[in-house]
């Protein structure tokens, strides 16, 4: 078993700050990811991040492609298909 040292750790760093902070559906998934299973949890408990809308945190579009993730350019859009959105393939 691999041993994680302090130094092993992403600088804090505005962009890491930005991962810990952030609402976008990839930064949701990645911290999800990131936390031990816990083993007397549901499937269902383990979807509950997921049971919500992600919006754009700039436009508020559940299509918009930044709310898929924050590199994502705002379209200020809520057309359906856009690509790299949460929607892109439901047209
Ligand atoms: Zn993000
Ligand atoms: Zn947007």
């Amino acid at each position: 078993m691999a041993l994680i040292k302090p130094s092993m750790l992403p600088p804090l760093t505005l962009e890491t700050m930005h991962a810990v902070l952030c609402d976008c559906f990839d930064c949701v998934k990645a911290r999800v990811d990131a936390t031990p299973v816990d083993p007397t949890a549901s499937w269902f408990d383990r979807q509950l991040p997921f049971q919500r809308m992600f919006v754009c945190p700039h436009c508020g579009n559940k299509r918009c492609p930044r709310a898929k993730n924050h590199n994502n350019r705002c379209t200020d859009s809520n057309a359906p298909g856009q690509p790299g959105s949460l929607y892109e393939g439901c047209k």
